[in-house]
């Protein structure tokens, strides 16, 4: 049986990404786990798979070695929700160690591990799924008060932060926009970005939603710009 020491790195895109970490080229690490229920899940094999085993720390360390030899200056950090694996410390302490700037990816659901984290990392992007109000029937999350903590930590302590939300055409209206504007109030960024249907969403009824459109987008930008400071969409255009 193998017995190398296993980092809680479950997989790594093969390439850089340029999107996924603002303003630059980034290596994308994905940790296991997720305690929501997202319908519209695109890293659902993910979602189901806490405490399956990670790569080796020595191939984790050749794959840094190879991105930071190719001018690779930044690291995601996500998932599944990487604040429910205690092995997230360790991932980036390490990272840091190898020369990277860090971004965290989280569904704001752990304030008491993202408290500990924010020091640790350059960036945090929480997505802000729904207005409070519809968290429990749209992803099987209740507990508002652990978000709302999320987002007055991120807004105080973080060193570079964004808050997003994926519109969906039937679940976000215009009062459920305004909600989640008083809710992120006072906010640096808000992003966001269209849904796109996919043949391996968890949700049958999410396949057959039809993908965003622009307008839809951009109303939803103009509702929410009178409670940030900046507001944009991404993926346009
Ligand atoms: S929070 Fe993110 S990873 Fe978790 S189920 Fe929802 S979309 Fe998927």
């Amino acid at each position: 049986m193998d017995s190398a020491p296993r980092s809680p790195v479950y997989g790594v895109l093969q390439n850089a990404s340029m999107v996924d970490f603002p303003g630059r080229l980034a290596a994308v690490f994905f940790l296991t786990g997720c305690n929501f229920k997202c319908g519209f899940c695109h890293n659902a094999a993910l979602m189901n798979r806490t405490g399956a085993a990670g790569l080796p720390w020595t191939e984790v360390e050749q794959i840094c070695r190879k991105f930071r030899d190719n001018w690779v200056a930044g690291a995601v950090v996500t998932g599944g929700e990487p604040t429910l694996n205690p092995g997230v410390f360790h991932i980036v302490e390490k990272l840091r160690e190898w020369g990277f700037a860090i971004k965290l990816d989280t569904n704001g659901s752990r304030p008491g591990v993202l408290e500990k984290l924010l020091p640790r990392v350059d960036y945090v992007a929480m997505d802000v799924k729904f207005a409070p109000a519809d968290y429990s029937k749209r992803v099987g999350f209740a507990d508002v008060a652990a978000l709302t903590e999320s987002i007055r930590l991120i807004r105080e302590k973080a060193a570079a932060y964004e808050f997003r939300t994926t519109v969906i055409e039937a679940w976000h209206d215009a009062d459920s926009m305004r909600a989640i504007g008083e809710w992120v109030r006072g906010a640096e960024l808000h992003v966001l970005q269209a849904f796109v249907p996919r043949a391996e969403l968890p949700d049958p009824a999410c396949r057959a939603m039809p993908e965003t459109r622009a307008e839809i987008l951009r109303a939803c930008a103009d509702l929410l710009r009178p409670y940030v400071a900046r507001v944009e969409i991404r993926g346009e255009f």
